[in-house]
């Protein structure tokens, strides 16, 4: 399986994707996490990324082709792949193209995680992870018993620096601009899916599987 999970930030592509791995057993290849790991690792690209990050700017394509290339080419991903994150801009979905022609193994489908702008705003604002158990969760959707969960096993509700109000309304913003493009650059090529991603997480997840089945 070689897809590309596309959708707003907050259309719960990340949370759809860490299940799909785990039943698919190929790899789950998120940018925003790769970025996030070399921010805390505190090299000096890692420092700069935090700044583009906290800003809801995007990193620029040729980083990113850069660091998509270097993991794509490792094992694991030989059999396959679920790419979060990346493409982001138009010129991304060219180079990713490139890149896999080279490769010698072309994408299944890109899959369009649907979901409406005020609902995105919420599970965004709202989403937090403990910091015990790497649940992922939110304020507003959660139930009392998951957040309890958390807090009972001594977790901390960790809520992610780039989710305050001002850089999500610039994320949503910057996707608008850079990422719909994306979704135009498959759907002319006839390769998007789109499923609707507004429901409880377990019939998100069968109509994904559905999509790419
Ligand atoms: P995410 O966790 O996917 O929402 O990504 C968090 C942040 O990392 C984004 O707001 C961007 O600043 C950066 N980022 C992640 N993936 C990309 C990408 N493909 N191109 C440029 N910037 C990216």
């Amino acid at each position: 399986m070689r897809i590309v999970l596309l959708g707003a930030p907050g259309s719960g592509k990340g949370t759809q994707a860490m299940i799909l791995t785990g039943q698919k057993n190929v790899p789950h290849i998120s940018t925003g996490d790769m970025l996030r790991e070399a921010v805390s690792s505190g090299t000096r690209f890692g420092r700069k990324a935090k700044d583009i990050m906290e800003a809801g700017e995007l990193v620029s394509d040729e980083i990113m082709l850069g660091i998509i290339a270097e993991r794509l080419s490792q094992a694991d991903a030989a059999d396959g792949f679920i790419l979060d994150g990346f493409p982001r801009t138009r010129q991304q979905a060219i180079d990713l193209d490139e890149l896999l022609d080279q490769l010698g193994v072309p994408l299944d489908t890109a899959v369009l995680m649907d979901v409406d702008f005020d609902i995105l705003m919420k599970r965004l604002t709202g989403r937090r992870t403990c910091s015990k158990t790497g649940k992922l969760l939110n304020i507003y959707f959660s139930s009392e018993e998951e957040i309890a969960e958390c807090l009972n096993a001594g977790g901390e509700l960790i809520h992610r620096e780039d989710d305050n109000e001002e850089t999500i309304g610039n994320r949503l913003n910057v996707y608008r601009e850079n990422t719909e493009p994306v979704v135009e650059f498959y759907r002319k090529r006839d390769r998007l899916t789109m499923v609707d991603a507004d429901g409880p997480i377990d019939v998100v997840y069968e109509r994904l599987l559905d999509a790419i089945s």
